[in-house]
């Protein structure tokens, strides 16, 4: 028999923490805290697999189910002292939906569940305050309603906002039991209108019903788009928690509140949340009341922190956040409810964070002992360090002030206003950048979050949706900006008499909370401190060497800066682009003759060996390669008959010759025509110039620092053994002249890049004549997919998106495809010659899956942007943790 259903805190305890993929990550830490004895109210969780059966059998129960739920329900029951749909002391539960994964988009919690109209009169004598009993039923009512039967939420919110009219009060708390006993009446008819049958009076139909509503939003499209988004499997489906309600809502000695172990935007290591008195479930987060501080080191003047509010709980909670950091050994996100000054836990997690906030908790942690320096540099992820290595306002850049906001997630934005997620997301692919600005969010608006680059909204907290959504992605967001208004309708926001539109330029400071007019200047991030520290520790553990590429002596530099060890692609093509050289590459090409192509090479030459040099200089004694000439020739020519026309004329050339010569070179196909190192055999003369160039430049540079340059010199597209074997010689020929010219020998190496699927599969001939390979993975992803990345952009994100392709294979590396070519390329290569040098230089290079991949196979390098360059050593560590590289020495 199939066990379905897991108790916790019903005198028994059947789950755990590691339990996760079969009670989802909720149900996991319920049972894990209530193992370790924290006040956790019992209940149980019906497993994931349930979903999975669920949706393999036409949306049908296991036969077994119900019997298993009656028999967890009556050890609550039993454990709490009350009976469920009894009429004196009646047992409520919360119907609570939780992944393996948290995940916004699924239904939401269903609390107080088991009212209805005996048993809200049991509640009242129960409890002794029949207000109360009215409020949670109008609660669950309005929950049910709204998550469980789908009545939309505004016609509830129009109820209680007529009798609120009707009685004269401005709050929620001054209404009475008998108000909330109107509210109930006016709800009950108010759906049975909607629904076309009453309100379920029956609590086993109340609970089914709300079980089945988690189950059945597996499935909605809110779900669907954030699994797309985050790569979650659907078969993995939701567990389903129930749980004995406590009360935060039975007066002022009752609270709710949300709180983080550490401070999620910072990572310092204080207290950090928000509660609220006399409130229930996620009153905290919806932004109607204000919340306040958990302790009093955090509370503004006129905030009434919960340390001072309820002594004992809050004792009771710090003691808590103790016991759960130290058994989690990570920060924790929890939720709980104090009901007549008794703590109750209702959830823990790891807690989201931001880069920074990573970043800080895991060296802290490290620091304390709490975990090693290799798990910290296991818990920061590379992805999420980019957001740190962005820029942030310039503090002297002028400003113009907007209002004033929450700093609810780091990092500074700047772009224009839009007013709705839809719009965000269609903006956004056309490149612009944007704005989301919202009252408040909600998981709708998801995509268009993550569209933009910074988010505002006029209305909740810190741990309000916006908020907390925006840290997790790394979006910059300043929440409850309350000195703004939104009219969605004429599409501005006005704040303090000013006026923005749709489409009008705003900057957001995430780190104070600050809007601004116009966009402000911003600066580059430091990169010392804790940064700095945990990429010590991932460099200890790394075996990969991270090289950048980079051609100009800015990129160098930056490379330099975060931590490159070389230089792993130059692209010599994009030195001739530079207005002062363009002119001799066209009249090289224009020419008629060698004659006349040697003689415009030669007023290249000095242009190259100078930023050849200065390359060596700034790598000061650290590997460069540099890869030879690549693209086709007329990619050099203009193409208009106008661009033509000037060009032919200021090179004193006849128009009718260039346009000729235009159209001889032109090629359909040119990704597949006349380059790389055909380029190089049918016009020797320009290979010699550049390997002239390299030499010169390396041996002055040996000169004059004592430190010599190792240039690596790659020829790009070969696809043959002898091609490498032809330009190979031309290489050694010049740089024995060059050597013998000026006296000096500097150590040099000559290899190809590996990306035709010939050249990955003539390996071990083509290893013979090269010293290295650089696997290029760009255009070896373009030749084995029979794919042009130009012409890509009609169909791949189709592919993408219907999962014909589980990734962009130009993002993250095919393993099963390109990756084999590159495995059978690496390990012929190294069969017939052990010390040939193995690195890639694609975009993949930068890719932290594709250089998990690059460890398996025991690359030497890999090689990205300079602004990647930390991310790939922090992901080269990672990937050496994990294991799973080849012993070389074996
Ligand atoms: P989410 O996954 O959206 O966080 P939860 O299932 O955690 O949803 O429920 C949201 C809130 O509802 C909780 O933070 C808590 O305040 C309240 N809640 C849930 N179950 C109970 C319960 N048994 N008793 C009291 N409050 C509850
Ligand atoms: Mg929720
Ligand atoms: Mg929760």
């Amino acid at each position: 028999m199939t066990k379905w259903v897991y108790s916790f805190g019903a005198g028994r305890n059947e789950g755990r923490a590691e339990m996760r993929d079969l009670l989802g990550g909720k149900g996991a830490n319920l049972a894990e805290m209530a193992s370790i004895g924290l006040p956790v109210p019992p209940g149980f969780t019906i497993t994931t697999e349930v979903c999975t059966y669920y949706y393999a059998h036409e949306r049908q129960y296991p036969a077994d189910l119900r019997d298993q739920v009656a028999e967890a329900l009556r050890r609550v029951e039993e454990a709490v002292g009350a009976r469920f749909g009894d009429t004196h002391r009646p047992l409520l539960v919360s119907v609570r939906s939780g992944a393996r994964v948290s995940m916004p988009g699924m239904m939401d919690t269903v609390l107080n569940l088991g009212l209805n109209d005996a048993t809200v009169d049991g509640l009242a004598a129960a409890s002794g305050d029949a207000r109360f009993a009215w409020d949670s039923y109008r609660r669950f009512i309005q929950m049910y309603g709204g998550v469980v039967l789908g009545v939309d939420h505004h016609r509830f919110e129009e109820i209680i906002e007529h009798v609120k009219l009707d009685r004269g009060v401005i709050e929620d708390t001054e209404l009475t039991a008998q108000d909330w006993h109107r509210v109930v009446d006016g709800y009950k008819e108010m759906v049975r209108e909607a629904i076309g049958r009453p309100f379920p009076q029956d609590p086993e139909e109340q609970l089914w019903g709300a079980i089945g509503a988690v189950f059945g939003s597996w499935m909605n499209q809110r779900a669907i788009t954030y699994r797309r988004l985050h790569d979650i499997p659907s078969e993995w489906g939701t567990a389903v928690n129930v749980q004995a309600m406590v009360f935060g809502n039975m007066g002022e000695d009752c609270a709710t509140g949300v709180c983080f172990t550490r401070d999620p935007s910072t990572g310092e290591n204080v207290f950090y949340g928000e509660y609220l008195v006399n409130a229930q479930g996620e009153d905290v987060v919806a932004g109607i009341r204000t919340p306040q501080p958990m302790s009093k080191a955090r509370a503004k003047p006129g905030e009434r922190p919960m340390e001072e509010v309820m002594p004992q709980a809050y004792a009771e909670l710090c003691r808590v956040r103790e016991v759960l950091e130290r058994h989690y050994r990570d920060m924790q996100d929890i939720e709980f409810t104090v009901q007549r000054n008794r703590l109750y836990v209702l959830q823990t997690r790891n807690g989201k964070r931001t880069a920074a906030a990573s970043l800080k908790i895991a060296v802290d942690m490290a620091r304390e002992g709490l975990i090693d320096e290799a798990e910290a540099v296991r818990r920061v992820n590379p992805g999420a360090l980019d957001q740190l290595l962005h820029p942030t306002l310039d503090p002297k850049a002028p400003r113009k002030l907007l209002s004033k906001g929450l700093p609810a997630s780091p990092g500074a934005a700047c772009g224009a206003v839009v007013f709705s997620a839809d719009e965000a997301e269609l903006r956004a692919a056309k490149g612009e950048s944007v704005i989301l600005v919202r009252i408040e969010t909600s998981p709708e608006d998801i995509h268009g979050m993550h569209a933009a680059k910074g988010i505002l909204t006029t209305r909740g907290g810190m741990t309000s949706h916006a908020a907390v959504v925006a840290r997790g992605m790394g979006r910059p967001c300043v929440a409850g900006a309350g000195g703004i208004t939104v009219d969605y309708a004429s599409q501005q926001l006005m704040a303090g008499g000013q006026v923005v539109r749709a489409g009008e330029t705003i900057t957001l400071d995430g780190g104070t909370g600050e809007v601004f007019v116009g966009s402000v200047a911003m600066i580059e991030p430091n990169m010392s401190g804790d940064f700095a520290t945990l990429m010590e520790w991932a460099d200890k553990v790394r075996r990969l060497r991270v090289r950048a590429n980079a051609e100009t002596p800015l990129d160098a530099e930056t490379a330099r800066k975060f931590g490159a060890e070389g230089i792993g692609l130059c692209r010599t093509e994009h030195m001739f682009f530079d207005p002062e050289r363009i002119g001799a590459v066209r009249q090289m090409i224009m020419a008629e003759t060698e004659r006349g192509r040697r003689d415009a090479l030669s007023r290249l030459l000095p242009f190259q060996r100078q930023d050849f040099a200065e390359l060596f200089r700034i790598m000061a004694g650290l590997p460069v390669t540099i890869r030879l000439l690549d693209p086709p020739l007329h990619e050099f020519l203009p193409h208009s008959a106008a661009e033509i026309a000037e060009v032919a004329e200021s090179l004193g050339a006849d128009v009718a010759a260039m346009q000729r010569r235009a159209a001889e070179l032109a090629e359909a196909n040119p990704m597949l025509g006349h380059r790389g190192c055909r380029l190089g055999i049918t016009y020797p003369e320009i290979y010699e110039m550049q390997a002239r160039a390299i030499f010169e430049a390396a041996v002055e540079v040996a000169r004059e620092t004592r430190k010599a340059p190792v240039p690596e010199i790659m020829i790009p597209l070969v696809a043959t053994r002898r091609e490498l074997e032809i330009t190979r010689a031309m290489v050694d020929r010049v740089a024995q002249e060059v050597f013998a010219e000026t006296g000096y020998h500097v150590e040099y190496y000559v290899g190809t890049m590996i990306e035709l699927p010939r050249a990955a599969l003539t390996a071990d001939r083509i290893a013979e004549a090269g010293d290295f390979f650089s696997f290029g993975t760009n255009d070896l992803t373009q030749t084995t997919f029979g794919l042009s990345r130009d012409d890509a952009g009609k169909f791949l994100p189709h592919y993408v998106e219907k999962g014909i392709l589980p990734k962009d294979p130009f993002v993250s590396i095919d393993v099963e495809g390109v990756g084999a070519l590159v495995r059978i390329a690496a390990e012929k290569g190294r069969a017939v010659k052990p010390e040939l040098k193995l690195g890639i230089c694609g975009e993949h290079g930068g890719d932290p899956a594709s250089i998990q991949f690059c460890e398996e196979i025991g690359l030497d390098y890999v090689s990205c942007s300079p602004y990647r360059v930390p991310v790939a050593r922090l992901a080269a560590a990672q990937a050496a943790l994990q294991g799973g590289g080849v012993d070389r020495t074996a």
